[in-house]
């Protein structure tokens, strides 16, 4: 049975779209402001989360970037305002869809059963005869075997150097990576390049993986060492 969460704040329209989406055979939770939403939303696995704007505590903005920190649960933004403004922020923001309110129920049903069908398909290829062997850190995804990197649903061009860079520290979270060690495993043993190479490299991922404005990067630089990429 797919798992939905709600997260509005106007209750009886939450406890409407409740009782559509269970007597459509789902399995649905109703949190009502956007801190007690988010805490839903990272210590459940939901199938599909359902993420009202103007929410008090936090807004459904913040929510949407502070759960694609941590999941890819598709978000359907919920939005009393039609401006496109706000469409593509909240889009920007991790946002997998949204819909207008006042909505007609049919239409919210339509896009549910819409994510929920790319879901299935993803993991039907997945489980295809080329078994993908998928590293993760926080939104970003990296398939191994197809050698693609995503951030959400938008995939990140990386050249060979920068893609062997990157998976190198997903798969040693937490570890501190020397410079050296990084240009070894990298670039190759005996290569000729300067162990400065390893940062302008770094740099040319956090360009492309890191959002803009974000103050923490996905990598972190250990002054005198080297990189590392943090759980915490
Ligand atoms: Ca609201």
């Amino acid at each position: 049975m797919s798992k939905i969460l709600i997260i509005e704040d106007e209750e009886n329209l939450a406890r409407f779209v409740e009782l559509e989406l269970k007597h459509e055979g789902y399995s649905v939770d109703i949190k009502l402001d956007g801190r007690s939403g988010l805490e839903a939303a990272i210590t459940t696995d939901y199938d599909v989360i359902l993420l009202d704007l103007m929410l008090p505590e936090l807004n459904g903005l913040e929510v949407a970037r502070r759960v694609r920190e941590v999941k890819n649960t598709p978000i359907v933004m919920m939005t009393a305002r039609d401006s496109v403004i706000d469409r593509v922020s909240g889009l920007d923001h991790g946002a997998d869809d949204y819909i207008v309110k006042p909505f007609a129920i049919e239409e919210l049903l339509a896009r549910v059963r819409a994510l929920l069908r790319r879901i299935n398909i993803e993991d039907e290829n997945s489980n295809g005869k080329t078994t993908q062997t998928i590293v993760r850190y926080r939104d970003l995804a990296v398939e191994k075997e197809n050698r693609i990197v995503h951030r959400g649903d938008e995939v990140i061009n990386l050249t060979k150097r920068e893609y062997d860079l990157l998976l190198l520290l997903m798969e040693n979270i937490d570890k501190v990576m020397s410079r050296s060690l990084l240009l070894e495993t990298v670039w190759g043993a005996d290569s000729k390049v300067e162990t400065n190479v390893v940062d302008v490299y770094v740099r040319y991922i956090r360009n492309k993986i890191d959002k803009e404005g974000t103050e923490n990067s996905y990598i972190q630089t250990v002054r005198g060492t080297g990189y590392v990429m943090r759980s915490k």
